[in-house]
């Protein structure tokens, strides 16, 4: 595979392989840039940005339904790709792959709907006698940096809305999953000028610095870890910077819930991608009323699902992305262990393999409960009452997403008021997300929203312009 800069396939003799975490197969390579090549992306983004500039909303708007089009088309070779680069189940893959095709048209539709307001300059003192109006303009180059686990939706919320607003792009994929992220990048760069749409692969801490540290780009948006999102952040100046961060987010579970509804909603939420997401369920604070009822039902569901081999239609927990990564819930869940906590399910590695593992009588001094933990591990933590659960749900230092369990509006709405995370979802799991909806964390998750509205919003700039009618 060739990354793609200025419209054309740059290559390296250097190459850094891509490995299949299911069968240790080399899936493809790609070139392993440098900061030199990252200069030259930015210098072919900054020299794009100019001619996407003349270009009208309507041609731009144009150019992703096109670029939609091919999308369609191209879903299940890409999905299978996805697959193989990062291990998810292949019904997943298809899954993000239809939301991917999703965001590409609602940036295709918000292409078409970015214009400012007039504004009442009379309503301030001195303002009387102007008219005034404001325009929302390309803010200019934005580089999207992602991760290994949602490679094509990650990208796509970064590159579609930049798009929209006029902007030129670079993305740096994941070196652990970029494949499927060029070929996503190819399609839309068919229908754009040259440079408009650049990818630099390589390893993050050697092209992470021009990226951040080059005048020439105007915003990083950046899906990642919580140390790399605040170096980022810390290093980069009068840039903008979005970050969508880590999570720690809980499923609270409340005496009067339907247990059936409850459980589905944890299996879902827990094993999702073997746990390897963002919004996933980390932590199920449950009442003690109904705790034994939900475990009971919780491990027999749990037992059922099929681990295996990936681009099986059947498989819902296939490998974590790398052994290194394994290892680090292997850790944790054993430490639970160790400080108490009780096995109730699963537990075990077989290289990076990890099984859907449930923890009973965990408590909030645990490491799992804690940091956030990247694999198919479910910590139970019993409470007494929705004020235990609040409590508890808010007692971390991230705030992504959340879910509640419940058939009691009062004690639903109060959750939803004082839990601390950038969603709040009633009788639904954390892992709940459509495209177009506001997505964000509080505290440590993040800063900024994507959603391809609201992405847009902070990727252009609002110029006013004024007019002295007296
Ligand atoms: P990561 O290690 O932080 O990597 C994310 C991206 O940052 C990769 O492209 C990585 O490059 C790059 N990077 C690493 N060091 C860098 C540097 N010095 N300068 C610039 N870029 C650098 O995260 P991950 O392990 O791939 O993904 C898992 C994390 O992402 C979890 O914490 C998860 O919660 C979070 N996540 C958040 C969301 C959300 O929407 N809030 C969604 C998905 C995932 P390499 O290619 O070298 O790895």
């Amino acid at each position: 595979m060739k990354t793609l800069i200025n419209g054309k396939y740059y290559e390296k003799n250097e190459r850094i392989d891509i490995v299949n975490p299911f069968n240790g197969q080399v899936v493809d390579d790609v070139p392993k840039c440098n900061k030199t090549d990252v200069k030259v992306a930015i210098k072919s983004a900054k020299n794009s940005q100019k001619i996407l500039n003349n270009w009208s909303a309507y041609k731009v708007s144009n150019g992703l339904y096109s670029a939609y089009e091919d999308l369609k088309r191209e879903k299940k070779k890409i999905a299978k790709t996805i697959t193989e680069e990062t291990g998810k189940p292949i019904k997943d893959s298809i899954m993000e792959m239809e939301r991917s095709i999703e965001t590409l048209k609602l940036s295709a539709e918000e292409g078409k709907r970015i214009y400012g307001e007039t504004i009442p300059l009379d309503a301030g003192l001195g303002g009387k006698g102007f008219f005034a109006f404001t325009q929302k303009l390309p803010l200019g180059v934005v580089v999207g940096i992602t991760p290994f686990n949602y490679p094509v939706n990650l990208a796509i919320h970064k590159i579609a809305p930049a798009i929209a607003a006029k902007n030129a792009t670079i993305l740096k994929p994941s070196i652990k999953a970029p494949i499927s992220a060029i070929r996503l990048c190819e399609i839309i760069d068919n229908y754009f000028p040259d440079g408009v749409v650049n990818t630099v692969t390589g390893y993050g801490d050697e092209v992470g610095d021009e990226l951040i540290l080059n005048p020439d780009v105007n915003k990083i948006t950046f899906t990642g870890s919580v140390p790399v999102g605040i170096m980022i952040k810390s290093r980069a100046g009068m840039k903008r910077v979005s970050l969508e961060l880590g999570g720690n987010d809980p499923l609270i579970i409340l005496k009067d819930t339907d247990i059936k509804k409850a459980v589905k909603g944890a299996i879902l939420g827990s094993y999702l991608y073997s746990g390897q997401i963002c919004m996933g369920v980390k932590r199920i604070i449950v009442d003690n009323e109904i705790a034994d009822d939900f475990l009971d039902l919780f491990v027999k569901e749990t037992k059922k699902l099929k681990i295996g081999d990936p681009m099986d239609m059947n498989t819902v927990i296939g490998p974590l992305i790398d052994e290194v990564a394994a290892e680090v819930v292997e850790r944790s869940v054993n430490n639970a262990i160790q400080s108490g906590a009780t096995l109730v399910y699963g537990g075990r590695r077989d290289g990076n393999f990890f099984q859907p593992t449930i923890l009973d009588d965990i408590n909030e001094d645990m490491d799992v409960v804690i940091n956030e933990t990247f694999g198919p591990v479910s910590p139970i933590i019993r409470v007494n009452g929705v004020d235990e659960a609040i409590k508890i749900a808010n007692n971390t230092e991230f705030g992504l997403q959340s879910g509640v369990f419940t058939e009691n509006i009062h004690d639903g709405l109060r959750c939803a008021n004082e839990i601390e995370a950038g969603s709040v979802f009633i009788n639904k799991q954390s892992t709940f997300r459509t495209d177009n909806m506001p997505f964000g964390g509080f505290k440590l998750s993040g800063v900024g929203k994507e959603g391809v509205k609201y992405a847009v919003e902070d990727m252009v700039k609002t110029k006013l312009i004024g007019f002295n009618l007296r």
